[in-house]
């Protein structure tokens, strides 16, 4: 999972200590602690948070997480509420970090997920330029395919170029024009109706092999670049970054932040908290 706040985004203020704390692992929620540090770190949700319990008098997930993020500035905290709020029974069970980002911001206050919400729609152009848009789909994340990149580097720019990629419909394909008023060539091209403030780009390293009946993970090379243009948007840098290691059974998730006003990564693996002295994004 690659996070992506639009130039000019603030993902953490200046007021905020130079120390960061780490989360208590519960069994194999590493996945969560990844999730919540990114969250934590990205100041206008964490204060929007902040903002919606005080009206709601903290119920609920929103309650969890204010007071976990209220922790999480003094020291190294725990997640029994996030976890109990979430529904997670089995904590010695691994799952999905992009999966649990969508739940807690789907459960969360509207008001603190808007900053990760996007709408895309399909915008339907016939062979004489007649434009039509239709399918809005709000979305948490764009997702971008790596397992056909099995033996070689994946690139996100060019991932993020594929996905904008117009599709030609022509021969049975072809698409009902209401202004030509017959069936004509058209290209089909998914276009972002709504560009989310902070733009999550997951990268699918998991895939169900139909064959062997499992799932298997593509470990192959990824260039991130710090800066990315998406089509008809701003320039969005890179801010935070969810990893998994190891195969798919188990594995370890850590998260890679960048903190604003040091212009410096840390590591938040668990409890472990630690500056890098790298940068995790592709050099110019
Ligand atoms: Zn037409």
């Amino acid at each position: 999972m690659r996070l992506f706040g639009r130039h000019g985004f603030k993902n953490i203020s200046t007021s905020v200590e130079a120390k960061y704390h780490g989360l208590v692992n519960q069994g194999a929620t590493c996945y969560l602690n990844s999730v919540l540090q990114v969250l934590f770190m990205t100041e206008d949700f964490r204060e929007a948070v902040k903002r919606s319990s005080k009206q709601n008098v903290g119920i609920g997930l929103l309650g969890a997480l204010t007071d976990l993020f209220d922790n999480l500035q003094k020291h190294t905290a725990n997640t029994h509420k996030i976890i109990t709020q979430l529904g997670i029974s089995r904590v010695y069970e691994q799952r999905d970090a992009a999966e649990c980002i969508e739940k807690i911001l789907t459960m969360t206050s509207p008001v603190a997920s808007q900053i990760f919400h996007g709408l895309l729609a399909n915008q339907i152009t016939c062979s004489k330029g007649h434009k039509e848009t239709d399918r809005d789909a709000p979305f948490w994340h764009l997702p971008l395919s790596l397992v056909d990149f099995y033996n070689q580097d994946y690139s996100v720019v060019n991932g993020i170029e594929e996905f904008f990629r117009p599709t030609c419909l022509n021969g049975e394909h072809q698409m009902y024009c209401d202004r030509c008023g017959h069936k004509v060539d058209a290209t089909i091209t998914d276009v972002i109706k709504h560009h989310p403030d902070v733009l999550i780009l997951l990268l699918k390293r998991f895939e169900f092999n139909y064959s062997y009946m499992s799932y298997f993970k593509t470990s192959c090379f990824v260039e991130v670049p710090y800066s990315l243009q998406i089509p008809g948007s701003e320039v969005y840098e890179l801010y935070a970054v969810v990893d998994h290691f190891g195969g798919v059974r188990g594995g370890h998730y850590s998260a890679t932040i960048k903190t604003q006003d040091e212009d410096r990564w840390y590591k938040f693996d668990d409890t472990q908290v630690t500056p890098l002295d790298y940068q995790p994004f592709q050099e110019k």
